[in-house]
């Protein structure tokens, strides 16, 4: 705390994980203990923070802040998102950026850990004010990055428009096209569903949590939170899976439809942009609820896909009364301390993001391998090896989280999964 002040969510981040290390450490690994590996991880690599100065419609000059930390390259170049909105900050980033290194080892693909972003906010901007912040935004970041140095990507705020604003700076100033973002259109270099992986990846983990336990997803009711890309993914391919997705939500409010959304209802939702009112009143079997989280409806799986730190204590009491089985995170870190106490209590199945949300950065890092073979492999072939991914990682997670009872911790699997290959690598190549 001394070293780190103000960063809550930093600090979050690192409590969440260490507690689960320090006895493992303690117990099988003095070594990594005697090499301070622990006490290097939580120091990133390298802290970059620059100006974005850019001109509004108005003709007038704005100005943001711009971040990218580099925090863990034992494995692989810095990989991870760009977040653009207004609350970004550095606390935040490194609790992504830190979380990020985890859950990049535990895809298996050889990749870093980073993040990145700005507090510049995407909402009410016009296409034009949105490409002239991207351009002079990757006319500071061209030089810390490259395609075996640092692979940014998306994140809130930051999708396939901005990623080709980005690109088209990069390949502008640097005469040179290159897998140096991922996220890219199918056109230009982009893998196919990348769009879809977060939340695609995030079913896939949920199904093997199920057959796990000789469940089936048929009927099963899922409240799902966002309605941004994670969200949306999740939501299409529950729907797919025969079970009742019966939420979403914004920073405005919620829809809960008590008889599940359609692929159909899906379209329309994606339709309306920011204003979910619109359904309900389309909707008769529908209500929108204002100021208001989904964490009230009665669901078996709950799937925050919206923010970091969106279910509180009281919301994983209300989840667990209503007698929620399963919580996988769509989002890096909704649940609160005091909530993932709650799921501990009361035994739930809980995915945490680091795990449950890794397909994004998997295809991703699928993307890197078919740029630099100069390919791009079909849609099927995508899905299939992203879908293989994800039991991997369920896998994993039994493997270091099972209890002598037979309860899967996943976060602690996931935690110390996502270390060990991380730890290895760092012991190999020395003090640095
Ligand atoms: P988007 O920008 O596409 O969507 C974010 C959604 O969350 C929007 O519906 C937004 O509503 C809602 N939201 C944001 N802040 C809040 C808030 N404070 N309260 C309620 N709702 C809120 O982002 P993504 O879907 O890409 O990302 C969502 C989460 O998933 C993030 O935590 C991200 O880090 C994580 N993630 C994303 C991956 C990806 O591949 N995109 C990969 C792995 C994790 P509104 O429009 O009203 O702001």
């Amino acid at each position: 705390e001394l070293r780190n002040p103000n960063e809550p969510e930093f600090l979050q981040a690192v409590t969440e994980v260490i507690e689960d290390l320090i006895p493992y450490i303690n117990e099988h690994r003095p070594d990594f203990a005697d090499l301070k590996i622990l006490e290097r991880m939580v120091e990133p690599e390298r802290v970059l923070s620059f100006r974005v100065s850019w001109l509004d419609d108005q003709n007038q000059i704005q100005i943001n802040r711009g971040y990218r930390v580099q925090m863990n390259s034992a494995i692989g170049p810095y990989k991870g998102g760009l977040r653009f909105a207004p609350d970004v900050n550095l606390s935040i980033l490194k609790f992504l950026a830190f979380e990020q290194v985890f859950k990049n080892s535990l895809t298996s693909l050889p990749i870093g850990g980073g993040k990145g972003g700005s507090d510049f906010d995407p909402k009410g901007k016009s296409d034009n004010e949105i490409m002239r912040f991207c351009q002079s935004f990757m006319t500071e970041l061209y030089r810390h990055i490259g395609a075996e140095t640092d692979v940014p990507a998306g994140d809130i705020g930051v999708g396939t428009r901005e990623i080709g604003y980005l690109f088209g700076q990069y390949k502008r100033i640097q005469n040179n096209f290159t897998g140096v973002l991922t996220g890219k259109g199918p056109q230009w270099g982009g893998s196919y569903i990348r769009p879809e992986a977060t939340g695609y990846g995030l079913l896939y983990f949920v199904q093997c949590v199920l057959d796990y336990n000789n469940e089936s997803m048929e009927g099963k009711v899922i409240s799902i939170s966002g309605a941004g890309n994670v969200a949306y993914y999740a939501a299409e391919k529950g729907i797919q899976m025969g079970a009742k997705v019966i939420t979403l939500s914004n920073s405005q409010g919620t829809i809960y439809d008590k008889e599940g959304f359609t692929l159909e209802k899906l379209n329309y939702i994606a339709s309306l942009g920011r204003d979910l009112a619109k359904y309900a009143k389309k909707y008769p079997s529908a209500s929108y609820h204002a100021k208001e989280n989904p964490w009230q409806f009665k669901c078996d799986i709950a799937l925050p896909c919206a923010t970091q730190n969106e279910i509180n204590e009281a919301d994983a009491k209300k989840l667990v009364k209503n007698g929620c089985k399963i919580v996988a995170e769509g989002a890096n870190m909704p649940s609160t301390a005091g909530a993932i106490k709650v799921y501990d209590q009361a035994k739930i199945h809980f995915g945490p993001g680091k795990a449950a949300n890794a397909g994004g950065v998997a295809v991703s890092g699928l993307e890197m391998s078919q740029n630099a073979i100069g390919q791009q492999w079909s849609p099927e072939k995508v899905d299939h090896r992203l879908k293989l991914i994800m039991e991997n990682i369920h896998k994993t997670c039994v493997r270091y989280g099972k209890e002598p009872n037979g309860y899967v911790n996943y976060l602690k699997g996931a935690n110390i999964g996502g270390f060990i290959k991380v730890a290895e690598a760092m012991k190999a190549q020395g003090v640095v």
